[in-house]
């Protein structure tokens, strides 16, 4: 038998329509990632890999008020062009599509939109955009990484080093350990690198938080709760707030 189906493109337009119509569907998920290099041993579909997976939980958590819209596959990945293989767009291109997408949404119907973001270099160009977007669509719609959603005791009792998300380091090698152990490819991981810390029970003990975070931020917007998370990142010394970061950079 089929899973519940909560993508858009697995439903027919008439399904669509009819959950739309009798008020079923109450919010939907924008999956934003990357198709980028992810060191030597990691796959490059990573970040839409894995933040697929927390939208698919999160949707089938709260079926069938939630459905996902069609991942968007490659994200703001300039800064990793010398590594060959990586794809990217450029940012206006980026937030205009994901605009245009909420857009067609909208029209569509839907009220409520999570764009859940699996990609880093997407955080900053999203935030510049978004209460310009709010306003455009005069809807409910917000932009959370997956991994804001973290209490930090969380991260820090998994995360030896201390840092999240990283970048194909130990958070999303045990990521991708427990979630698609055949995309990462062991033998080729760099000797040096803290990504060797990664590991299976770690990327476990992550994932069902991370899906009941999204969880949490899906059900306060559906109830038109204040949702109180801004992008942020965890390092050794806490939990740093992405935004605030951007604006330290710009001075
Ligand atoms: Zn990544």
């Amino acid at each position: 038998m089929r899973d519940k189906r909560v993508f858009i493109g697995d439903l027919t337009r008439k399904e669509f329509r009819e959950m739309i119509e009798n008020g079923t569907i109450k919010a939907t998920i924008v999956p934003t990632a990357a198709t980028e290099q992810h060191l030597e041993h990691l796959e490059m579909i990573h970040d839409t890999a894995s933040v697929t997976y927390m939208a698919h939980q999160a949707a089938l958590t709260l079926y069938p008020s939630v459905v996902v819209a069609t991942p968007i596959p490659i994200g703001v990945s300039e800064h990793w062009m010398a590594h060959k293989g990586t794809l990217t767009v450029r940012k206006e291109v980026f937030t205009e599509y994901v605009y245009d997408v909420c857009d067609a949404l909208k029209r569509g119907g839907v009220k409520t939109i999570l764009i859940l973001n699996g990609h880093g270099g997407n955080v900053r160009p999203m935030m510049e955009r978004m209460e310009e977007y709010r306003q455009k669509l005069g809807i409910n719609v917000r932009f959370n990484s997956y991994w804001d959603v973290y209490p930090p005791e969380v991260v820090y009792r998994y995360m030896e080093a201390g840092s999240l998300p990283g970048h194909a380091d130990e958070f999303e090698t045990s990521m991708a350990l427990a979630l698609f152990p055949e995309r990462v490819h062991a033998g080729d991981m760099e000797q040096e690198s803290t990504a060797k810390l990664g590991t299976v029970e770690k990327g476990q003990g992550l994932i069902q938080p991370a899906v009941d975070g999204v969880v949490d931020i899906l059900k306060k917007m559906i109830a038109g709760v204040e949702v109180d998370l801004e992008p942020r990142s965890f390092g050794p010394t806490g939990a740093r707030s992405m935004v605030r970061d951007a604006m330290i950079q710009k001075r």
